[in-house]
């Protein structure tokens, strides 16, 4: 059985005292309203995760996890400003995004680039959590399954067999990030099923079942329920609405 994700991508939000107060507000939420059955991932700023991992303490093993933005491709020395895949797991990191649209957009990550970081995550052996998805201009153009076919095989597939247990996929169709657009229920759907074929084509139909791939972009309350029905999607990584305690812990509840 696949695991059921929802992650909080808290980007460039929140000082050191209101992160620790959402942190502490979604973990007794989690642990008073839902059933443990879904992994949870609070990915606060670099400069919290520590906190936040105290503040989780234990409660890994109720599925509570931490997550990183980002990390570095390198391994260690003069690259000012960067923080290794080792300085995570120092720190407790569980789970690291790489690719976000975000990155991608206004830092020029390419595909070599991010291959050499989900390289950097995986050796460290934490959980990559790899994003992919393309803008408004491909999907109005129709070429939307190709372009999410290259991303994954230039930064992915390269790889062997054995770093996909630790591979989560993030569907995140840029033009749904922080737009209020979600994509239709259809619409991920079918983009999930096509990386799940891409993934079996590579892989064999054996792995390729047991990786999660959530949904990103304008994740709600009000949305989660049905996005989480369609038969390949796992989860979702959430923006906006993990800022908010309520809203990030009912679309937990959705995934339940
Ligand atoms: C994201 O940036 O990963 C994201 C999904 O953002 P939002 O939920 O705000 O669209």
């Amino acid at each position: 059985m696949r695991k059921k994700i929802v992650a909080g991508n808290w980007k460039m939000n929140t000082t050191l005292a209101e992160g620790q107060a959402l942190a502490s507000e979604v973990i007794h939420m989690v642990e008073d309203e839902t059933n443990g059955e879904v992994h949870v991932v609070l990915i606060p700023p670099f400069t919290h995760l520590y906190p936040v991992h105290k503040l989780i303490g234990s409660l890994r093993e109720k599925h509570i996890y931490l997550g990183a933005q980002d990390c570095s491709a390198h391994e260690k020395g003069a690259y000012t400003g960067e923080v290794s895949a080792a300085m995570l797991q120092s720190v407790g990191v569980d789970y690291v995004i790489v690719g976000h649209s975000e990155r991608r957009e206004y830092h020029a990550e390419g595909h070599d680039l991010l291959a050499k970081k989900a390289h950097r995550v995986l050796e460290h052996g934490m959980q990559l959590i790899f994003c992919c998805g393309e803008p408004l201009a491909i999907r109005e153009a129709g070429t939307y399954l190709e372009y999410v076919e290259t991303q994954l095989r230039e930064s992915l597939f390269a790889l062997d067999a054995e770093p996909w247990k630790r591979i989560v996929i993030a569907y995140e169709p840029v033009w749904a990030i922080g737009t209020g657009k979600t994509a239709t229920p259809e619409q991920a759907q079918e983009v999930h099923a096509h990386i799940r074929r891409l993934i079996a084509g590579r892989y064999g139909d054996a792995l390729a079942h047991e990786v999660s791939i959530l949904y990103g972009g304008s994740c709600k309350p009000e949305n989660a329920a049905e996005l989480f029905a369609q038969a390949d999607i796992d989860g979702g990584l959430i923006g906006g609405a993990s800022l908010n305690a309520r809203s990030f812990v009912d679309i937990v509840k959705a995934r339940q």
